[in-house]
């Protein structure tokens, strides 16, 4: 009545959703993450999500943008390809955005993986090339991940409302645009438009607050979307796990790629 029902994401909820990989599985059957990201002018934004798909479990990682030569010389896992992103094989979730620019690529990159039928992940950039009407006729999930001023420019509020009003802006992106909204910022919040209670992350710190580290989140949770989480889950986990993998660092300067590097300690721990 007072506004949307809100819970915390509890560890043991998290050992419960967190994926692990059974006898059968392929690198496919993990879930390929393809990552649509980077720029000439931001190619660490791609570095950063790769590097949050690949600690974060994902099978394979698929890269698509101009970036490939900066991702593949800190990831050589990575499968790079040229062309647009439906061109670019098989993959099981997209994330689209971090660094991604707003040229004509750009722009048809975001088009592109939103009229997939696979999981998609909008962060960043990709935030301000999304319309309505191209989320809400997806079929398969969508995950928003927008910090405040991001959310504030797709609802059309100043940040300082969004600031103030966390849990209602979420819920309002949520529904508003057919997603599962993680708004992020000192306390994260998820929200999902089928009415389910808003989940509040526990585990932030504001050592997070540092360049590229919503991008590892990015790639985090397109990994727990290709593992065939659902949207609601993915994002509560991917920001539960960023969380205290940034704490595991101790209350001390981080790095984006050191948040990375540490998620699979966390998972140990977690699972
Ligand atoms: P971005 O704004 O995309 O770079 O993402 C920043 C990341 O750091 C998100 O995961 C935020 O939730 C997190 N973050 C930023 N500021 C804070 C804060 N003051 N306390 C906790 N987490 C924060
Ligand atoms: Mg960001």
């Amino acid at each position: 009545p007072d506004g949307p029902d809100v819970e915390a994401l509890q560890h043991a909820d998290v050992a419960g959703l967190l994926p692990s990989p059974s006898a059968e599985s392929d690198k496919y059957r993990r879930g390929v993450v393809g990552v649509v990201a980077g720029s000439d002018r931001y190619p660490g934004a791609a570095v950063l999500s790769v590097a949050g798909a690949l600690h974060g479990g994902a099978g394979a990682v698929r890269y698509v943008g101009p970036a490939a030569d900066a991702v593949i010389a800190h990831f050589p896992e990575t499968l790079v390809s040229a062309g647009p992103p439906s061109k670019a094989g098989r993959v099981q979730a997209w994330v689209v955005g971090p660094g991604l620019g707003d040229d004509a690529r750009a722009r048809r990159a975001v088009d592109d993986v939103l009229a997939s039928d696979v999981p998609v992940l909008v962060d960043a950039d990709g935030l301000h090339l999304v319309s309505v009407d191209a989320l809400r006729a997806r079929s398969a999930a969508t995950v928003l991940t927008p910090h405040a001023g991001e959310a504030a420019a797709l609802l059309g509020r100043s940040r300082e409302d969004v600031e103030s009003a966390r849990l209602e802006s979420a819920r309002a992106l949520a529904e508003r645009f057919g997603v599962t909204a993680l708004l992020k910022g000192s306390t994260t919040v998820v929200a999902c438009a089928s009415g389910e209670a808003v989940r509040v992350n526990p585990t932030g710190t504001p050592w997070l607050a540092t360049a590229g580290s919503g991008d590892v989140l990015s790639g985090l949770t397109g990994s727990l979307l290709a593992a065939g989480l659902p949207g609601r889950d993915a994002a509560s986990v991917g920001a539960y796990l960023h969380g205290l993998a940034a704490r595991s660092l101790g209350s001390a300067p981080l790095t984006a790629m050191g948040v990375a590097g540490a998620l699979p300690g966390v998972w140990r721990r977690v699972s």
